[in-house]
């Protein structure tokens, strides 16, 4: 997995693959003989075509057009594409679903993987499909909703008391230790063809919109899903299906940014205590940083910060827009929001945000956002009273 001659602190392998071979196959196959799924990419992942799933849908998620957001923005276009629709509700499910064919393929008995959350939730789901036995890391403080996704998928759950970069190193140490596999994107890069198929998706679903967007706008944590989301958007342009490559914009958190410090600097900064309520972007030690940085640097990209008051807010707009997001997902737009703000993205621009997890994924910070309802009798009185309220409120 990792380099032979770098280590596995820098080296992290990169798959590559015979061109003509995937052209060829590519023409083969029309889109429409394909499945409305991650799967109709298949000569693009690194799988025997036996060990290909189609039985686990994952992918193809709906692009949204929100000509009401755009408006309010000043922007004259805005597309949210919509993660949270694969089936355990987050983007990893991309990785996760070819790990875990993967895994099959070579005979493993066990997979692991340490995660923030979603990785971990994903993971489990598709370990319960295959059959195969999880053990998952997660810091004890990872959301309540994505630990009872674990429980219920039935991993083996260990809670580190610690962030999770240090149940990070622990995975790795207990993969070596018992010979599990391990799922770790940011070590394997079977996982990041996984997550490469979003950009795939990307440039054909965009072919709907006006074509290929001036941005895409993703978060980043250890930096594995923009760098897919980069290599499927070549490869897509390789293939000749675009013409062009979006600008990236990286959403990194106000106070954990070692992406945009490793952007200017060529190396990551000394851990920082920063925290941020986007808990799928609270790392502070990126595993893949060069293939972020350099995805960001090939697209002329930037790294645009949020505030977790900015985060809630892009999560209560992009709710009343028909969109919820979890704090990570939302970053996403909150970074957008503010690079409309400095100039950075003109009123002109196009630009799709990925919504990388659903709002479903962390509900005590979604109440934050939106707020406690109004308790009342079961009376129509004590509605009418309310109502009353509200209408002063308004004029
Ligand atoms: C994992 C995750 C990210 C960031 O992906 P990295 O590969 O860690 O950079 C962003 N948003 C959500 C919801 C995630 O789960």
């Amino acid at each position: 997995m990792t380099c032979p001659k770098c280590g596995p602190a820098d080296g992290i392998l990169d798959i590559g693959y015979d061109f003509d071979r995937v052209r060829t196959a590519w023409k083969a196959k029309p889109s429409a003989a394909r499945p409305l799924n991650h799967w109709r990419y298949e000569e693009l992942l690194p799988l025997a075509p036996a060990a290909v799933r189609h039985d686990w849908p994952v992918g193809w998620t709906p692009v949204l057009d929100a000509s009401r957001l755009a408006k309010h923005l000043g922007l004259r276009q805005i597309l949210l594409k919509d993660e949270g629709r694969n089936p355990t509700a987050s983007f990893k499910d991309r990785a996760s679903s070819v790990g875990v064919a993967h895994a099959l393929q070579v005979g493993a008995k066990t997979i692991a993987c340490a995660s923030t959350g979603n990785a971990a939730s994903s993971l489990a789901g598709h370990a319960a499909l295959a059959g195969l036995p999880a053990f998952i890391f997660v810091p004890a403080t990872a959301p309540e909703p994505k630990v009872a996704q674990l429980q219920v998928f039935g991993a083996t759950v260990f809670a580190v008391k610690a962030s999770y970069d240090a149940a990070y190193d622990l995975c790795s140490k207990a993969c070596g230790e018992f010979g599990w596999y391990n799922r770790n994107c940011a070590i394997n890069p079977v996982l990041v063809e996984g997550k490469k198929t979003a950009g795939l998706e990307v440039a054909e679903q965009s072919a709907n919109f006006g074509g290929i967007p001036d941005w895409v706008a993703v978060s980043v944590g250890d930096g594995c899903t923009i760098a897919g989301i980069w290599k499927g958007l070549k490869q897509m342009r390789e293939l000749g299906v675009i013409d062009r490559l979006p600008r990236l914009l990286a959403a990194q958190a106000e106070h954990v940014k070692p992406i945009d410090y490793a952007l200017q600097h060529g190396k990551l900064p000394p851990i920082s205590e920063g925290k941020t309520i986007a808990d799928s972007i609270d790392v502070h030690v990126p595993r893949n940083w060069r293939k972020a940085v350099n995805a960001i640097r090939e697209a002329d990209g930037v790294v645009v910060t949020a505030s977790d008051d900015a985060i809630l807010d892009a999560m209560r707009l992009a709710g009343r827009h028909g969109m919820f997001a979890e704090p990570a997902a939302a970053a996403s737009l909150a970074a957008v929001i503010s690079a409309i703000g400095s100039k950075t993205i003109k009123p002109t621009d196009r630009v799709l945000v990925m919504i990388t997890g659903s709002g479903l994924k962390d509900t005590k910070n979604a109440i934050r956002a939106g707020g406690q309802p109004i308790g009342v009798e079961a009376s129509i009185e004590a509605v009418a009273a309310q109502v009353e309220k509200l209408n002063a409120k308004r004029l």
